[in-house]
């Protein structure tokens, strides 16, 4: 008689190993669990494959363009730069696969079973794995996390090919198209849109709403613009795209607005992301997903599966990759019967890496005046600060928000948002002060390094105070 093979089991079982599920897997390993990641596709998910690393590595490239066009001013001659965008190409894609090289040894190292296949959830914390052969298993976990991420969102007479690009093959490509449209102002549109602007290439960018990157402090969006108008990125707000005819030489035709039409070689959709819980199963669960797909979870992540957890893009929370690791931890935690604490979701930090760069965390000035508070705000623009001017960056900002105390001078820091330099790697200072509920007087005992970029937070903050060495 042939024996039924049983189901193996896990302390915990993960779906997905993108951010949220890798991060998941190893925190778990790292606290002596033992492990299971179930994934379909590539470790490392969205983020490393088709998201956050590719798009930085592309970026990269815009900045290096960007400074041997300008290096006769510091000095340098050498001749116009040119393009060999198949040389970026391979570039990004040995740091992607670096990275899932990474991620796959660390699993190995923790012990994690990673096991390729789609994962379906059932009854009893039971995920069914079919591997690509079409075989299955069993794995059984007394905790699930489930991460199964997103996917990019499309619209009407758009569908993916030739020209239309999502995000997943704009990340494929290995020559720069020289027309190129971005339906959506968002911030990975904005990334994109900045990258082949400095890469040569003319940009539109058509978005509905009333303005790009909308929910960005307003100071600091328009920076964005005016830096994007300065590298003629032509932005159309409050436009609705209605369709597009293909023309004869591999590039298409846009409608949009009030009859006009935009011709072009490349158009980039990127209107949002939507949440992939299509193969998750859930028959005889009490996971529940909302009409718009996401997994709904409590402030602890919880399902409405006792024991099953969801992070990432596949809940109705910032759909960043930073987050999506901040849940991992609170989820596992749990399944140690550790006590967790909910993500501070209006507190976390955010980055955009578009030419310039920006950061912030906590509320901007409209939405902390929106939320009722007194507020009291700062601002300081780069160049004023030295590092700025040597490195030649001088467009953009810091800004700091804060709440009126009792005493009537500036109290506890709310946001702090920046826009400029490297401002995504200065953001940690303000980040922790918001997180921490610092005050202005606290953090202006700081000091910062001279000359640093940094030294912005840190003169913008002590203005609050009252005194100050500039402006
Ligand atoms: C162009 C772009 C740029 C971005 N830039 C940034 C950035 O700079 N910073 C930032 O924080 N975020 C950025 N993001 C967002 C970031 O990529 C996502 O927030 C992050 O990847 C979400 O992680 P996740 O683990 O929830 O999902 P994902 O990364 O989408 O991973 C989910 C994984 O689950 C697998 N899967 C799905 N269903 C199953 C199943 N049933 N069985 C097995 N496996 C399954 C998928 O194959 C996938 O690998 C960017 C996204 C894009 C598209």
């Amino acid at each position: 008689m042939s024996e039924i093979p049983t189901a193996e089991q896990f302390d915990l079982v993960v779906v997905g190993g993108g951010p949220g599920g890798y991060s998941a897997a190893l925190y778990a390993a790292s606290a002596g669990m033992k492990v299971a990641m179930v994934e379909k596709d590539a470790l490392g998910g969205t983020c490393l494959n088709r998201g956050c690393i590719p798009a930085k590595a592309f970026l990269e490239t815009a900045a290096v363009h960007r400074h041997v066009a300008h290096a006769a001013e510091f000095g340098i001659e050498s001749s116009a730069p040119t393009v060999n965008f198949a040389v970026t190409q391979q570039r990004k894609q040995k740091i992607v696969d670096g990275l899932v090289g990474g991620i796959a040894g660390m699993c190995k190292n923790r012990k994690v079973e990673v096991r390729n296949g789609t994962g379906r959830l059932g009854a009893g914390h039971t995920v069914t794995v079919t591997s690509p052969d079409g075989s299955t298993t069993e794995l059984v976990g007394t905790s699930v996390i489930l991460a199964a991420g997103s996917v990019p969102r499309l619209i009407p007479n758009f569908e993916r090919g030739g020209p239309i690009m999502t995000s997943d093959e704009v990340l494929d490509l290995d020559y720069v198209p020289q027309r190129v449209v971005v339906i959506g102002g968002g911030a990975i549109g904005c990334e994109f849109a900045s990258t082949f602007s400095d890469l040569g290439a003319e940009v539109t960018i058509l978005e509905g709403l009333p303005k790009i990157l909308p929910g960005l402090d307003s100071d600091v969006a328009n920076v964005v613009v005016r830096s994007f108008k300065k590298k003629k990125i032509n932005i159309r707000t409050g436009v609705n795209v209605t369709g597009h005819t293909p023309n004869d030489s591999g590039g298409t035709v846009v409608q949009f607005g009030e009859g006009e039409t935009l011709e072009v070689d490349a158009v980039i959709v990127s209107v949002g992301r939507r949440p992939y819980s299509d193969e998750l199963g859930l028959d005889g669960t009490g996971v529940v997903v909302c009409d718009r797909g996401f997994v709904e979870v409590d402030e602890f992540c919880r399902t409405g599966e006792d024991g099953v957890y969801a992070v990432g893009d596949l809940i109705n929370t910032p759909q960043l990759a930073h987050v999506g690791y901040a849940e991992a931890i609170v989820c596992v935690k749990q399944a140690l019967g550790e006590r967790a604490l909910p993500v501070q979701y209006d507190r976390v930090p955010w980055a955009i890496y578009c030419h310039p760069e920006v950061a912030f965390a906590g509320p901007g000035e409209e939405e902390a005046k929106a939320a009722g508070f007194n507020v009291v705000v700062a601002k300081h623009p780069f160049k004023a600060n030295s590092r700025a001017r040597i490195i030649d960056e001088t467009d953009g900002l810091a800004k700091v928000i804060a709440e009126v105390g009792p005493d009537g001078r500036a109290g506890r820091i709310l946001g702090v948002h920046m826009v400029g330099p490297w401002v995504t790697e200065q953001l940690i200072g303000g980040y922790l002060a918001v997180n921490w509920e610092a005050t202005v007087d606290e953090v202006a005992e700081f000091i910062q390094p001279h000359p640093s970029l940094t030294e912005l937070f840190g003169e913008t903050v002590l203005s609050l105070t009252g005194r100050s060495f500039n402006g």
